[in-house]
């Protein structure tokens, strides 16, 4: 699997491939369960049911880093933070920003696009309690790592959206940039923002998760923030 990510010609090529993935028992056997059980409200749909591949352009400036697709929104839709409640939320925000056309994500059909900015999560399946475990997450990391190659002319900044996402990063760092990653590694925070040499500026952001966004400790405005600064740090108008 590692080897196939290496081998990624493109952002296009790795998407398919990544998709073609089953590195992981756990999380292979428990995307397919939940696309067969589904959920009432979409018993009538088919599920994806497979790893779900990064979204946005190729140039893209701005990466945003999540933990692992939701089992009824992107293992559902195929599509990244697509058909949930987060998703809602972080695209309503994007689309604030002027960095997604339109402010929803319901359908890989939708007519959604982005600009200037790729989403992808440091583990591509859906895991039980949206927990992977660090094994999984070590499985899953060539397929991002290879993706942050792909995107490395032009990307500058990468908002890790909680603290998993933002441990993902520090190996990014090691392997993609060939840099040691700082000692002792950067706290996460809501806000924090670190910046090394030759390097993406990381900032850190609380997860576009319900229990986050539903009470108050994520808000939009705190969102807004989050983007103007990577825009700003990005160079994007
Ligand atoms: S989590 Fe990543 S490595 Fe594991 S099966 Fe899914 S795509 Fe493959």
């Amino acid at each position: 699997m590692a080897a196939r990510a290496a081998r990624a010609a493109d952002l296009a090529d790795l998407d398919g491939a990544v998709s073609d993935c089953f590195a992981c028992p756990r999380l292979v056997a428990w995307r397919e369960e939940v696309a067969r059980v589904k959920r009432a409200a979409f018993r009538d749909q088919d599920y994806w049911g497979r790893p779900v591949p990064g979204l946005g352009p190729p140039g893209a400036r701005i990466a945003i880093l999540g933990l692992a697709p939701a089992a009824h929104g992107g293992n559902r839709t195929g599509r990244i933070f697509t058909g949930d409640r987060s998703g809602d939320v972080l695209f309503a925000a994007l689309h604030r920003a002027g960095l997604a056309n339109q402010p929803t994500s319901v359908a890989a059909d939708d007519g959604l696009t982005l600009r200037d900015t790729r989403i992808f999560a440091a583990v591509r399946c859906a895991p039980p309690d949206n927990k992977p475990t660090p094994a999984e997450r070590d499985t899953c990391a060539p397929w991002l790592h290879r993706e942050v190659e792909l995107i490395r002319p032009t990307l500058r900044v990468v908002v890790a959206l909680g603290a998993f996402a933002w441990a993902a990063w520090w190996p990014v760092l090691r392997r993609v940039y060939g840099q040691r990653p700082p000692t002792p590694r950067p706290v996460f925070g809501h806000g924090a923002h670190w910046s090394g040499e030759s390097v993406p500026a990381l900032l850190g952001c609380y997860h576009v998760s319900q229990q986050n966004t539903f009470t108050g400790r994520l808000t939009p405005a705190m969102l807004d923030d989050v983007f103007t600064r990577a825009k700003d740090l990005a160079g994007v108008d």
